[in-house]
């Protein structure tokens, strides 16, 4: 009972930051002040999500090379498949290639309403893994794919899935990272499954700090992940209370952290929402100091 609950960390986690590209300038502004907290944590990257479609392609190219820029970190562009010419995609590449991006989160994307079928553009790639072989074809980047720790809706069962990510592996991709779950246990399973189907690169947990658990829900069922009925009750009566709200998520993301650093897990992926308070006081709670004090400094 002494022991403090979070003693055994030491400080030796790699994280990396996921933003989505803002609409306006007043969202702009909002995340580049989300940046400037979070970077001094030394990310080992951060990553910008593109909007269903490809609908936030200038925005998303816009917002990766800033941070490049101005931010000096290594930023990942995610680049889906999905509505797109293999033609378009490979203009969107090497535009990223030559802008000094080097790393990719290649998706293929979803079209129409959550759980249609997917029609692959009648020019384009039909899925994820045709996505990395083909970038691999146009340049040497770093390629990171999406895994499904709960299975993805369209895969016939949970083996056929972990078979989908070892293709994308095998064309190309260095790592996985891993859609949003509530329970360790859920990632430890896959991590073991994925190994056993002869998987060997890192799989890195993407963590969500969930305020809202009706809206995490509602994005859960579009993408095969479960928000644990447990969940409801620590939200319960706190709908009027914003502050407790972001006590709650951070405690109960920086525990499933910890559960899964117990596990030896070292990298995590943050779903930041473009909102650095709950991701830097996980980061925190993990021993992750800041190297420097702003972007500024970086820059410098
Ligand atoms: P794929 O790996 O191509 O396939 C999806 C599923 O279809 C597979 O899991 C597999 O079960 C099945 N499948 C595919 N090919 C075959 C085959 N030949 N045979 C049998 N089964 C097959 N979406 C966006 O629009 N923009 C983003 O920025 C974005 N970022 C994401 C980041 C992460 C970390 C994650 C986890 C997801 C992200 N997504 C994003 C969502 C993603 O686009 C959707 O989940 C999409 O439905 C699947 O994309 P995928 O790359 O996993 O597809």
């Amino acid at each position: 009972l002494d022991t403090p609950l979070f003693s055994g960390l030491k400080g030796d986690i790699s994280a990396s930051f996921e933003f989505f590209p803002p609409k306006t300038e007043k969202m702009e502004a909002k995340l580049w002040d989300a940046i400037q907290e979070l970077v001094p944590l030394g990310p080992g990257f951060v990553s910008v999500t593109y909007g269903a479609g490809g609908s936030t392609r200038e925005r998303t190219h816009a917002t990766v090379s800033r941070i490049i820029r101005e931010a000096r970190i290594p930023a990942a562009a995610h680049l889906t498949c999905v509505a797109a010419s293999k033609a378009e995609i490979r203009e969107v590449a090497e535009q990223y290639w030559q802008e000094g991006v080097r790393h990719i989160v290649a998706l293929r994307g979803d079209n129409g309403e959550p759980g249609a079928a997917f029609e692959p553009h009648p020019d384009g790639y039909a899925n994820a893994m045709e996505l990395v072989a083909g970038l691999k074809d146009i340049a040497d980047f770093d390629i990171s794919v999406a895994a499904y720790p709960e299975t993805h809706p369209d895969a016939t069962c949970p083996e056929a899935d972990i078979d989908n990510l070892k293709r994308k592996l095998d064309a190309g991709a260095s790592r996985a990272i891993t859609q949003f779950f509530f329970s360790p246990e859920t990632f430890f399973r896959f991590r073991d499954a994925a190994a056993k189907q002869g998987i060997d690169a890192p799989i890195i947990p993407g963590i969500l700090p969930v305020t809202n658990v009706a809206q995490a829900r509602k994005f859960a069922s579009q993408c095969g992940a479960k928000i644990p009925d447990w969940m409801d009750g620590l939200f319960e009566g706190l709908d009027q209370r914003p502050a407790a709200r972001q006590l709650v998520a951070a405690t109960i993301a920086a525990e499933l952290c910890r559960r899964l650093y117990a596990g030896g897990v070292r990298d995590f992926h943050f779903y930041t929402l473009n909102r650095a308070d709950l991701t830097y006081a996980i980061c925190h709670m993990l021993g992750m100091r800041p190297e420097t004090n702003n972007v500024t400094e970086v820059a410098a």
